[in-house]
Parts: C-alpha cells; sequence; structure tokens
C-alpha cells in the first residue's frame, strides 16, 4: 500500500492525472528486481488493452518516469527513474546489461558517471547497452 502511495506522488509530481494503469505499471516495474521486458509486463496487465498500456509507457517515459532498454526489435525493457529524470531529460548514471545465460536485463550504475558531449548537438538522452555474464551466472558473486 505504501508504493501506492509513493506512485501517487510521483504521478502528482510530474502534473499527470492519477490512473489505475499508471499505478499498475510504475508498481510492476518497481517491484520488479531488474528491468522488465515489456512480455511480462502485457502478461501482468492482461486485463489493460494494447492502446491504453501503450499510451500509458509513453506518457512515463515522457515524463521521465521510466526508461527503456532496446536490445532487439523483439524485446525492449523497462526500468524506472529515479528523480535525476524530468520531462525533458533522462539522464541515466548507468548502462543496460542483459545476460546472455539467464536473459535478465539490469540497470547497472558505473563506478564513473557517463558523459557525453558533442558540439552542436543537445543531448537529452544516451544510453548504452552491454552483454555478458551476469553476477549470478558467471559464479563470481
Ligand atoms: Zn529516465
Ligand atoms: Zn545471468
Ligand atoms: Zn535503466
Amino acid at each position: 500500500m505504501e508504493r501506492v502511495s509513493t506512485i501517487k506522488e510521483l504521478l502528482k509530481n510530474r502534473k499527470l492525472k492519477v490512473t489505475t494503469t499508471r499505478i499498475d505499471v510504475l508498481e510492476h516495474l518497481m517491484s520488479y528486481a531488474s528491468a522488465m521486458p515489456y512480455s511480462l509486463l502485457q502478461k501482468k496487465l492482461k486485463n489493460t488493452d494494447r492502446i491504453t498500456l501503450y499510451r500509458t509507457i509513453k506518457t512515463l517515459i515522457e515524463k521521465g518516469l521510466i526508461h527503456q532498454a532496446i536490445f532487439s526489435q523483439e524485446e525492449t525493457y523497462y526500468a524506472v527513474c529515479s528523480n535525476t529524470c524530468t520531462h525533458q531529460s533522462h539522464l541515466h548514471n548507468h548502462i543496460h546489461f542483459k545476460c546472455n545465460k539467464c536473459l535478465e536485463v539490469s540497470c547497472e550504475h558505473l563506478k564513473k558517471e557517463i558523459s557525453v558531449a558533442v558540439k552542436g548537438l543537445q543531448i537529452s538522452e544516451v544510453s548504452i547497452n552491454a552483454s555478458g555474464l551476469c553476477r549470478k551466472c558467471s559464479g563470481l558473486n
């Protein structure tokens, strides 16, 4: 229950109307340990029609509440943003890592900040994908 009130607060802070679908999407993403594949999110929200879900995700991305990681055309992953993201830009100090063995995708924070600057460009989003073996699968944990 506590999470729902946090979510409501988040939505209000971004001047978004509180809707069941918005709450549901955020709640599922927050309770999922890694980045959630779209197919799974769809399964969890099977009573929500595709268009509503699609629009909800689009709005939440635009408002800086969630972000996506795209590893292939077939599968997109979603994760919640930290409060450094706004409606203008997604500034993630992390990369997306996909494990080739268990196929989990996670947001991995970097030791050093990434800063990408290109003359004449206004960069609002940087996304870096990496793959390999996760801590669990490499047995190094
Ligand atoms: Zn973000
Ligand atoms: Zn793994
Ligand atoms: Zn991420």
